[in-house]
């Protein structure tokens, strides 16, 4: 396609020249009108899990340009250019696992190597990504064009009972940083408890330590993922604006891992922010066809964790893959369901209460909204809605460098 061809020719150029060289990619997916303006903007997604891609046996070429239909992937440089994707909070993911001394370490040691994986990327393309450990740094690094790379932790199981180590990923670059993922931990009760239940009824002894540590050292606290119970008691005890960073509105479908209203007021009220995740299951009842759920069984029996192929084997596990999604296609939210969720929070809590955080690379995207390349179409549809520039501004970067600023403010006002 044209579009596809002339997005190359800036690539080769973004690449074979320095990264202050400006790269104007069109797009299909907006106006050239709207484009102009979304390229204006700072944009920043605060939950990209494209790291834990980075670990598998068949490895992630970030400056690759990888395709959604194909891998499933969502994110990489050349689609960050096409969309006009700035950078955001890469996320350090781990499942949960056992709380006992071998879990702890087992988990501890891959988060460390997922955390270097993530300065591997920019250490190999330094004139690409940049990471970023200040507010400051955002506005700075997209001034010279290089993509902004937070580091970010989605649960905490890593910190096993030794709350130093949150030091020690500060040190890593963390700058946000959730207690909990799906499963309730040593830390903190989950939005999807498992087996232990709401063993804590909120936030541990532990995780009520682990909030206080995250203020001092400047750490967001990011509230996606745990109890409604759990984020409540963060918003009450964090001495900074707590984020969720890839959350919904129960008050459009209710779901553990959406807030209801009123809670979302109480987020707003303390100067927090949500950045709304596009994860289909999270927007609506899907139901999937029984000849569907039946044929992923079998893909996984016969090829098991995608994670663990490599070479000829993980593309014949893409083509059996794709030709199952052919033949038994996926019942997906839409593009309209995601922007219903956004409009919905905006017009609660405002749009200095609101972001982004899709969930690339973590489940996210919907039908019509397939990966980073058509972050503009929510600029287009804000517009349309009447939301000017200096808003969208905010909702796609300001709010929550406003976040990290005042947890580095807190964390000054100790020192002295
Ligand atoms: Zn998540």
């Amino acid at each position: 396609m044209a579009y596809r061809n002339s997005f190359k020719l800036g690539l080769l150029g973004a690449v074979s020249l320095t990264a202050c060289s400006t790269v104007t990619p069109s797009s299909s997916v907006v106006s050239a009108d709207v484009m102009a303006i979304h390229q204006r903007l700072m944009t920043l997604d605060t939950h990209l899990d494209t790291p834990a891609f980075f670990d598998t046996a068949h490895g992630y070429d970030i400056m690759k340009r990888h395709s959604y239909e194909r891998d499933g992937t969502q994110v990489d440089y050349p689609r960050m250019v096409e969309g006009g994707l700035d950078g955001g909070f890469w996320a350090i993911y781990m499942g949960q696992g056992p709380l006992t001394p071998e879990g702890y370490q087992q988990v501890r040691d891959k988060a460390l190597i997922r955390a270097t994986s993530i300065h591997k990327m920019a250490a190999a393309n330094p004139s690409i990504f940049e990471i970023a450990l200040t507010s400051a740094d955002a506005t700075r690094i997209n001034a010279t064009g290089k993509k902004i790379v937070y580091l970010s932790m989605e649960n905490s199981y890593e910190l096993g009972e030794d709350l130093s180590l949150l030091d020690s990923f500060y040190k890593l670059g963390v700058r946000m940083a959730g207690p909990v993922h799906n499963g309730t931990n040593q830390l903190a009760d989950s939005a999807n408890p498992g087996p232990l239940g709401a063993k804590w009824g909120g936030l541990s002894p532990m995780g009520r330590d682990y909030v206080k540590r995250a203020n001092e050292l400047g750490i967001i606290l990011d509230g996606s993922h745990s109890s409604d119970t759990t984020i409540e008691q963060m918003i009450d005890l964090s001495a900074t604006p707590i984020i969720l960073s890839h959350h919904g509105c129960d008050g459009v479908f209710e779901h553990p891992r959406n807030l209801p209203d009123a809670l979302l007021k109480k987020l707003a009220a303390k100067g927090g922010v949500i950045h709304m995740n596009a994860l289909g299951a999270f927007l609506k009842v899907l139901p999937q066809s029984k000849e569907r759920t039946d044929a992923l069984a079998a893909l996984r029996t016969k090829w098991g964790n995608p994670n663990d192929l490599a070479g000829d084997k993980y593309e014949q596990y893409l083509n059996d893959s794709n030709a199952l999604d052919k033949q038994f296609p996926e019942n997906r939210a839409t593009f309209d369901d995601y922007m219903e969720q956004v409009l919905y929070a905006i017009k609660l809590v405002g749009v200095d209460h609101v972001g982004f955080g899709a969930d690339w690379d973590g489940g996210g995207g919907v039908a019509g909204y397939d990966d980073v390349t058509m972050i503009p179409k929510v600029t287009d549809r804000l517009l349309k809605a009447g939301y000017k520039e200096a808003d969208l501004q905010k909702m796609w970067g300001g709010n929550v460098v406003r976040l990290l600023k005042a947890a580095e403010d807190y964390k000054a006002s100790l020192a002295k």
